[in-house]
């Protein structure tokens, strides 16, 4: 009934152009820039440029590998960003698809997918839990139980901040739910990527409280 209101004072509109009808038109859909999983650095998602050396920013990270579906590149940054707006939970299910079809080729490997949690007073700004609807599409696709095993702690605004910044603001960001039981396997899931950082201190959470090897999958990478 809530979501029939919702759709009714504020119908669904393509992130890219505005029309009326879906969260991205055929036409949008058409222009996001996504990443194929061949051709990107295995451990931080960033595509490879043939002849250019990439120096991994991830090679000592806590994670061992990280899918990006595209680009934060309009119209997909749209998409993001509309889908942070306080009630807003109709790009959930499309942004969730988008990570499952990043990592598809993991179905069968994680124990458990769970989604990085936002800081409480993000949560509260929203309304809900952003991440937590993609999270559940990619532990469907990907037959695997969704857990809610990561606590965030307050941590100040990320934005604006350079990667080393951002490895100190986000040192103990997070910790694993008291009493909690962490797979071996676990597979993260963020809807953006900028410098690693926030998913290197969650998988390093999750690895400190007994999970073997984490993954991560995110909608876009910066
Ligand atoms: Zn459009
Ligand atoms: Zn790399």
């Amino acid at each position: 009934m809530l979501d029939l209101v919702f759709e009714l004072i504020a119908p669904l509109r393509c992130a890219g152009c505005d029309a009326l009808g879906a969260v991205l038109c055929e036409a949008c859909w058409g222009l996001v820039e996504r990443t194929d999983p061949a051709s990107a650095c295995p451990r931080c998602g960033e595509p490879l440029n043939a002849g250019r050396r990439h120096a991994c920013p991830c090679r000592n990270a806590a994670f061992t590998a990280v899918r990006c579906f595209g680009r934060l590149e309009p119209p997909l940054s749209s998409a993001v960003a509309l889908h942070k707006d306080p009630g807003e939970r109709r790009y959930g299910p499309v942004l969730g698809a988008f990570v499952a079809t990043a990592c598809a080729d993991w179905a069968g490997w994680p124990d458990a997918v769970v989604a990085v949690p936002p800081t409480r007073s993000a949560r509260l700004r929203r309304g809900y839990d952003h991440t937590r609807p993609l999270a559940r599409v990619v532990a469907a696709r990907l037959g695997a139980p969704e857990a809610t095993l990561l606590l965030a702690h307050e941590r100040s605004d990320q934005r604006g901040l350079g990667r080393q910044q951002r490895q100190m603001n986000t040192r103990g960001a997070f910790s694993v739910a008291p009493g909690a039981r962490v797979p071996a396997r676990v597979l993260l899931v963020d809807d953006v990527m900028t410098t690693g950082a926030t998913l290197d201190a969650a998988a390093a959470a999750l690895l400190d409280a007994g999970a073997r090897e984490v993954r991560a999958a995110v909608v876009a990478r910066a």
